[in-house]
């Protein structure tokens, strides 16, 4: 099994919104407001707004469990 998991950290993750229609895909926490995610081989992590279906990149990493 793998699954999708915040990077651990200490502090606060900043709010990610889409640059397009402003909704909050990203809360610090929880993912969102996103219809799909898509990962990268580098290792970064793209979300679709569910409002405007942009692409956003959220910040992210898989994790494999
Ligand atoms: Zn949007």
């Amino acid at each position: 099994m793998a699954a999708l998991a915040p990077v651990p950290q200490a502090e606060a993750r900043p709010e990610v919104r889409c640059p397009t229609c402003r909704s909050k895909l990203f809360d610090g926490l929880v993912i969102k407001g996103v219809t799909v995610i898509r990962i990268w081989q580098s290792s970064v992590t793209e979300a679709k707004c569910k409002q405007c279906k942009e692409w956003v990149t959220v910040p992210l990493t898989y994790t494999a469990l």
